[in-house]
């Protein structure tokens, strides 16, 4: 992939005419190198899909209005089917890093890319793999079937109820007059907090994209719900890569790696049993999160 992005900047140079000799010679040296570069970035569906890492490399952002950078060159690697918390105070960066992933945001400098190819050159393939369950689910004013159909449009009946089942809605959905017609008001106000989230994570499902974003899912549950949306959250999304935005640390331990995100950069990471027990901040974090008393 080095070998296109230097071809796209020779495609760029070649937009100005030459107009003196060095040009040329210039000219004549990247006619040498378009012969061995490819010449197309046509990119693999089938193959980004089947992704092995994401890498965020060398990434700063700054907001065209801010003093300093919001992220200043942060690096981290992604396994696939790993689970990544972020963690970090209020305004450290962690939503801004949810929209540079998604491509909502463009770096200011540095790359992310998805086993080499640069995640720029794949917005196409956005709905494909990404998947994402923020702090409010959008449920629009229609029925819980075509609620829940907006992750794959192309679910059959039987596709939906089956989704709907493994997020444990099931029973509550048929006992309704109208069952799976029920029209959702706007905002699904006639569902609890947990049960609009279980619909969204239903639709997740059938969207079945391998990279899934979680914007602190389950901020606006008590902490019973809270545990048990977790708690399908993570034993539904098994197979998938995840990156966790949360603010507290409930449920740290479906994480396999944690990092801490401060003044632009990772100020502390690792496993949260290996930050339970060699690092003091986080376990007294976790003790006051968890309730535990030493
Ligand atoms: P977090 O999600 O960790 O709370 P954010 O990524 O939302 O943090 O914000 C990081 C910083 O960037 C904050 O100082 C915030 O005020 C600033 N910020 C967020 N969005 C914008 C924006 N659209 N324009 C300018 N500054 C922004
Ligand atoms: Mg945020």
């Amino acid at each position: 992939f080095p070998m296109i992005d230097a071809f796209q900047g020779i495609s760029a140079g070649l937009t100005e005419i030459p107009t003196h000799q060095a040009s040329l010679e210039r000219m004549n040296s990247y006619d040498d190198l378009t012969v061995t570069a490819p010449q197309t970035a046509t990119v693999d569906q089938a193959k980004v899909l089947d992704f092995k890492e994401i890498i965020f490399e060398d990434v700063t952002f700054h907001y065209p209005n801010q003093e300093q950078s919001v992220l200043s060159h942060i690096n981290l690697k992604i396994d696939r089917k790993g689970t990544y918390a972020l963690l970090g105070p209020s305004g450290a960066g962690k939503s801004t890093m949810l929209q540079l992933l998604l491509g909502d945001l463009q770096p200011t400098s540095g790359h992310f890319k998805i086993d080499g190819y640069d995640l720029e050159t794949l917005q196409e393939y956005r709905h494909d793999l990404f998947g994402v369950l923020d702090q409010q689910p959008y449920l629009f004013n229609t029925s819980i079937m075509n609620n829940v159909r907006l992750g794959n449009l192309t679910a059959t009946d039987d596709d939906v109820k089956a989704a709907i089942a493994a997020v444990g809605l099931r029973e509550l959905v048929e006992k309704l007059p109208d069952g799976y017609n029920t029209v959702m008001t706007e905002g699904g106000q006639r569902f609890s907090g947990g049960e609009r989230q279980r619909f969204a994570l239903a639709r997740i499902l059938l969207q079945d994209a391998p990279i899934i974003i979680l914007d602190e899912p389950t901020v606006s549950l008590d902490p019973i719900t809270e545990n048990e949306v977790l708690t399908t959250i993570f034993k539904l999304l098994a197979d998938k890569t995840i990156i966790w935005v949360t603010h507290h640390l409930t449920g740290i331990n479906f994480a396999n790696q944690v990092y801490f995100l401060d003044n632009g950069n990772f100020t502390m990471s690792g496993s949260p049993q290996a930050l339970y027990a060699h690092n003091q901040h986080f376990k007294q974090l976790l003790d006051l999160d968890t309730g535990m008393i030493n």
